[in-house]
């Protein structure tokens, strides 16, 4: 196992199991303090030749591997991520901003979503079997396949991609974002002591990275989690060798509050649904609609517990709220705040971005905006919250499904059976009662509508790495 601790002080792309560099680097911004962070490569068209080289020869011997023997490496690789796992969260708070905890918590979840998804069983179905013949559907590796990661989450959505690919015997290439490139990096220099050379790679770039995979002849399969309009672009791209892709995108995700919930219990869980990693995850709660007869109450209480939530450096004891992260994220916030002005917005908390050295925003309520304000259609990815209300059932299902995204949604309501009437009738991928953001590896999740096509994790999930391959056995010639 010692063998299998890093040195997190140097960044190198990994290519044929070798750490490699490039002639010109880059680094990240620390948002906490926005200082620097280490230097890693800028990755050229010959450094992803190479590597799709690399993974085009290890699938060859990859894909005939038992699934017994890719789940024995996914687990020793398990190991290893937990071997590392302190170390790795201060990374994540280093290059992402979230909190000490919050980024325990995701380094923490990863060998769960290892040994969780490699305990999946790839179904081999028996369509017809007669005395003729038997009809049987296979699923079959795709090939190459390209991971390409935001930055809100960076350890979790890049493990979900790297073992889905291999567990189902596909190599695969990881792109972390360049606002987080440094665990991306990490986790997969330690792979290399798990898996045979080429099966698991990774280039750190700047933003000609992304553009130069989804172009590449050589890459049969992408996996993209980021923006909505980054994702119509890399599906045009893909379009042009016909590569199978994976859209995760963004949501606007609403939670529906009924008259009948409990109050006090629920605004802790719908206080840190709504700003967890100061509210830049795709599934958040986004925008809150709450019925009208509890609304006042429930509206002082939900301002008196997030008020209780500390905002400051992440690695600093009991903070919630780090800072966003990046300077583009913190000037794209201090738009949309400009709205509560323009538009007349009333806040009933915060509402205003003091100037700081790092990109720390105080957590903003909105109290009542129009439906058609811009914090209640736009995803802010920043801690500012619209809570709206409701009186009529059938009105707010048509509000909370009125827009273009449809990632998450939730209710919370005591009587289940109307709790669920209302879920049946929510557009998004992912619907929960009583909660939010639940996410297991076992358990599919994508989006409806605009927030994505296809979904990641389940059974379904894997399926999208593998080809369907229907097979005829006649038995007499
Ligand atoms: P982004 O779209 O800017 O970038 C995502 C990744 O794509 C990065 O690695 C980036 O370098 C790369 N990229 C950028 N342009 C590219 C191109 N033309 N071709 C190929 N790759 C390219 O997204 P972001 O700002 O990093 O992430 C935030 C967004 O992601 C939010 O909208 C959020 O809701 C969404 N998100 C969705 C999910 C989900 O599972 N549905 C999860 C997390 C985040």
């Amino acid at each position: 196992m010692a063998s299998h601790v890093l040195d997190f002080s140097t960044y190198y792309n990994i290519i044929d199991n070798k750490l490699t560099s490039t002639a010109i680097t880059r680094h990240g911004i620390n948002p906490a303090n926005a200082q620097p962070n280490p230097e890693v490569p800028i990755s050229t068209q010959a450094d992803l030749d190479q590597a799709v080289e690399a993974a085009q020869k290890a699938f060859k011997i990859w894909s005939k591997t038992s699934f017994e023997e890719r789940r024995a490496a996914l687990h020793a690789y398990a190991d290893a991520i937990e071997a590392n796992a302190e170390k790795l969260a201060q990374i994540l708070t280093m290059e992402q901003g979230k909190p000490l905890t919050q980024s325990s918590a995701e380094v923490g979840m990863a060998p769960g979503w290892i040994r969780g998804l490699s305990a999946l069983e790839i179904p081999r179905n028996v369509i017809e079997e007669t005395e003729e013949k038997t009809i049987i559907q296979r699923y079959t590796p795709i090939g190459v396949a390209a991971a390409i990661v935001p930055w809100n989450f960076p350890v979790l959505l890049a493990i979900g991609k790297i073992v889905s690919a291999v567990y189902t015997g596909n190599t695969v290439i990881v792109k972390p974002s360049p606002f987080t490139p440094y665990c991306g990096l990490k986790l997969v220099e330690l792979a290399t002591h798990s898996f045979p050379p080429g099966v698991v790679q990774c280039l750190s770039g700047d933003d000609t990275l992304g553009p130069m995979i989804t172009e590449h002849p050589g890459i049969d399969k992408i996996s993209f989690t980021g923006s909505i309009l980054t994702g119509k672009r890399v599906m045009a791209s893909c379009a042009k060798t016909l590569k199978r892709v994976t859209l995760e995108l963004g949501g606007n995700d609403p939670a529906i509050i009924c008259e009948d919930v409990d109050i006090d219990a629920v605004i802790p869980k719908v206080g840190i649904l709504s700003y967890l990693c100061s509210a830049q995850i795709c599934m958040m709660i986004k925008r809150l609609y709450v019925h009208e007869k509890i609304y006042d109450e429930f509206m002082e209480k939900l301002v008196a517990f997030v008020k209780t939530l500390k905002v400051g450096d992440g690695t600093g004891a009991d903070i919630f709220f780090g800072p966003v992260q990046n300077k583009m994220q913190y000037e794209k916030a201090k738009e949309l705040f400009g709205s509560i002005t323009t538009e007349n917005l009333k806040a009933a908390l915060g509402g205003t971005i003091e100037d700081s050295t790092g990109y720390f925003i105080h957590p903003t309520i909105i109290d009542n905006p129009p439906e058609d304000s811009r914090v209640v259609h736009e995803e802010p990815f920043a801690p500012i919250l619209p809570v709206l209300k409701w009186s009529d059932e059938e009105d707010v299902i048509d509000r909370a499904n009125a827009l273009e995204t449809g990632l998450g949604s939730s209710v919370w309501c005591s009587d289940l059976d109307r709790a669920s009437r209302i879920a049946d009738q929510l557009q998004s991928g992912v619907v929960w009662v009583n909660s939010h953001f639940q996410v297991a590896p076992n358990a599919p999740f994508g989006g409806h509508k605009q927030s994505g096509m296809g979904v990641e994790w389940g059974l379904s999930g894997l399926l999208a790495y593998c080809n369907s391959q229907t097979q005829w056995l006649n038995k007499s010639p």
